[in-house]
């Protein structure tokens, strides 16, 4: 179904990073996952990443929180990481109909922890996270962007709320971001530090969290599961990522 080229292998943890040729989505979706002993070694690649220009110029890494037994927040049947994939796609899409290249770490229902040897602890979040950052940081793009849905006690709480690093490029980027969701949902939210997160922290690229709505508001939720909608939130994170890249540009 996919065309799987290893590109990297991590020899002393038995890890490669892969490109994964997608029909569906075209394009490229890099993954990592452990190089079993028989594979040959004609299928690697070692020095593609610097060769690809697809992998060495990659302008933004769409992160789909979540997947495979870690749904994420929920309500009734409702799951934040199939909302989260559902959005990632039609944003790497909005991207690249833009003409940037754009990779997305997840293409399907799957957890990233389960293939990640990077973090050596028994937490199944932690590893989750780490395979993140480590991608993001060895892939080294312009900008990450992680898709993730709220939630909160209080129904009546809705609206997209960006969270950003330390870094001064990560707060503009957010900035940028959360000015179009905010348009989009009639709201004036300001993004905050997300001081917290793993994500934030180790990512050595400017990352943001996009929180893109309460999955416990009906509002939210309507616009959060319908097609069209899904559409229109994605449509407006690529205007606020091309409105970032195009500001940031030789930011050293
Ligand atoms: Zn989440």
């Amino acid at each position: 179904m996919a065309t799987r080229i290893i590109i990297k292998r991590m020899a002393s943890l038995g890890l490669a990073l892969s490109i994964l040729l997608m029909p569906k989505l075209p394009g490229l979706l890099v993954q990592v996952q452990q190089v079993q002993a028989s594979a040959p070694d004609s299928i690697l690649q070692p020095n593609a990443i610097s060769e690809h220009p697809a992998i060495s110029n990659v302008d933004v890494i769409i992160d789909a929180g979540h997947g495979g037994i870690d749904g994420g927040t929920s309500y009734g049947e409702l799951l934040e990481k199939d909302i989260n994939l559902a959005i990632a796609e039609k944003t790497y899409e909005a991207l690249r109909k833009k003409g940037y290249i754009v990779l997305l770490n997840r293409s399907g229902d799957y957890a990233l922890s389960g293939e990640n040897l990077w973090l050596r602890s028994r937490s199944r979040h932690l590893k989750d996270l780490a395979q993140r950052s480590h991608l993001a940081n060895e892939i080294k793009p312009k900008a990450m962007i992680s898709l993730h849905v709220n939630s909160a006690r209080n129904s009546s709480k809705r609206g997209a709320i960006l969270l950003h690093q330390k870094n001064e490029q990560s707060k503009q980027l957010a900035r940028h971001l959360q000015h179009s969701l905010n348009h989009l949902y009639g709201i004036h939210e300001k993004p905050f530090y997300g001081k917290t997160y793993y994500l934030l922290k180790h990512c050595r690229i400017p990352t943001v969290i996009v929180e893109m709505g309460f999955i416990t508001n009906h509002q939210d939720r309507e616009m959060l599961v319908r097609p069209d909608w899904q559409q229109a939130i994605a449509d407006h994170i690529a205007i606020g990522l091309e409105q970032y890249l195009k500001t940031s540009s030789n930011p050293s």
